[in-house]
């Protein structure tokens, strides 16, 4: 039986993969740790916990509108007024099945077959097999050795007669890196004289450190919403914490919100309404839940930090946001126990116990994902782990648990 040919080019995801193989260890009795996992540990904000009861509590839980309901899009209204200075009408928004579904409508909506939507690397696995999906191109631009930052000349050079669409992910995921405010005008600047959409993947957009900001795109054009080429997604997944919860949504011209709502209403109707609810709640509740999730991210960071600038050959740019970093291996690479990210990740799991996500899923080959969205106890012991396991000054032997290993490798 032959399946589709498109569907089967997809790959899958490898960061919900990772997350299932240390599922099944975990059920095993081995400790292991994960150092690769997207979601913060906090508990869903009390205010979401609310809403999203006392909607399920009223027995009243139907179809809504396909493009999310009227309250929750007055609450993203006030959000965007609020965060981003920006004036939209309920027209302009459409929530989805998290920020994930929103980026597949919205590529979906923009590009015929054959279409070319740029991405920037390092760049969130999911953003080429999206474009696959619809049989547009991906076309990756990539920065200097050892820079997460694209230049822009590069960007310049990658447009052709069919790009569609550019995507823009800062607070970036996987790098940790917010993108330079001129490069970011530069960007809004060719995309409204070409014409080409700018997809602004925001889901980290208030998890930033150290004062920094990441400006919103909108502060670069004078176009109102309805005649501007940005389209900006968000949701509540991460500055909330509240993966499970899968509300994001897209603020976009009336025209591309039309298309999204025919896709969308023809593939899941509608967000369910005890969901909504709960972004809800979020969004209009105590706001300071965020602010202690990034005081506890930036402190995450710090330790990260800390720990691996006492690894001997490992390279390491501060993240300026988000709960990633990208740090180089290389070096382990070249020396003998892995020949590629993929390998040394695996390595890692299998000696020491320890998820990562390798850096080739994210277009940086020789770099590992590490998160620190997960306990101090996690990254501290996350670290020494995988220092026994690749750097000769470390000691040769560590206690995982009760059991004590021995490293004959190095
Ligand atoms: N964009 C980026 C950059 C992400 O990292 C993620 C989640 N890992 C998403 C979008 C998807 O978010 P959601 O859970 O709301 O679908």
């Amino acid at each position: 039986m032959s399946y589709s040919r498109l569907a089967s080019s997809i790959a899958e995801s490898p960061t919900l993969k990772l997350n299932e193989e240390a599922r099944l260890l975990r059920e095993r009795g081995e400790q292991v740790i994960h150092l690769g996992i997207g979601e913060p540990k906090n508990k869903t904000p009390i205010s979401a916990i609310l809403s999203s009861s006392a909607k399920l509590s009223s027995g009243d839980v139907k179809y809504v509108p396909t493009d999310g309901l009227p309250s929750l899009k007055k609450a993203i209204i006030k959000y965007t007024e609020d965060e981003y200075d920006k004036r939209i009408e309920p027209r302009n928004i459409i929530v989805s099945e998290g920020a994930k579904q929103s980026l597949f409508n919205i590529i979906y909506s923009l590009c015929n077959p054959q279409d070319e939507v740029m991405v920037l690397a390092p760049y969130w696995v999911s953003y080429p097999e999206i474009i696959k999906m619809v049989g547009a191109i991906p076309v990756i631009v990539t920065p200097e050795d050892g820079t997460f930052i694209p230049n822009f000349s590069d960007i310049e050079q990658a447009i052709s007669s069919y790009t569609k669409a550019i995507i823009l992910n800062s607070p970036n995921n996987p790098s940790g890196s917010i993108y330079p405010e001129e490069l970011v005008q530069s960007i809004v600047e060719i995309c409204e004289t070409k014409g080409i959409f700018l997809i602004c993947d925001d889901i980290y957009h208030k998890l930033v450190f150290d004062d920094k900001k990441a400006i919103p795109s909108y502060r670069y054009t004078k176009k109102d919403i309805e005649n501007s080429r940005i389209i900006v997604v968000n949701g509540v997944a991460k500055i909330y914490g509240m993966t499970g919860f899968r509300v994001g949504w897209t603020i976009a011209p009336t025209k591309l919100v039309d298309l999204m709502i025919n896709v969308q209403s023809q593939t899941t109707t509608c967000v369910s309404p005890v969901m909504q609810s709960a972004a809800e709640g979020a969004l209009l509740g105590m706001q300071s839940v965020v602010e202690t999730l990034r005081l506890n991210m930036q402190n995450n960071r710090d330790i990260l930090l800390e720990e691996l600038n006492s690894f001997t050959d490992v390279r390491i740019t501060k993240p300026e946001g988000t709960f990633y970093a990208l740090p180089d291996f290389r070096a382990y690479i070249r020396k003998s126990v892995a020949s590629n990210s993929n390998e040394l990740s695996s390595f890692l799991l299998k000696k020491a116990l320890v998820v990562t996500v390798p850096g080739k899923e994210f277009g940086m080959e020789g770099y590992l994902r590490l998160s620190f969205a997960g306990s101090v106890k996690d990254i501290t012991e996350g670290i020494e782990r995988m220092k026994w396991a690749l750097d000769p000054n470390a000691p040769s032997d560590i206690y995982i648990g009760e059991r004590k290993l021995v490293r004959d490798w190095l």
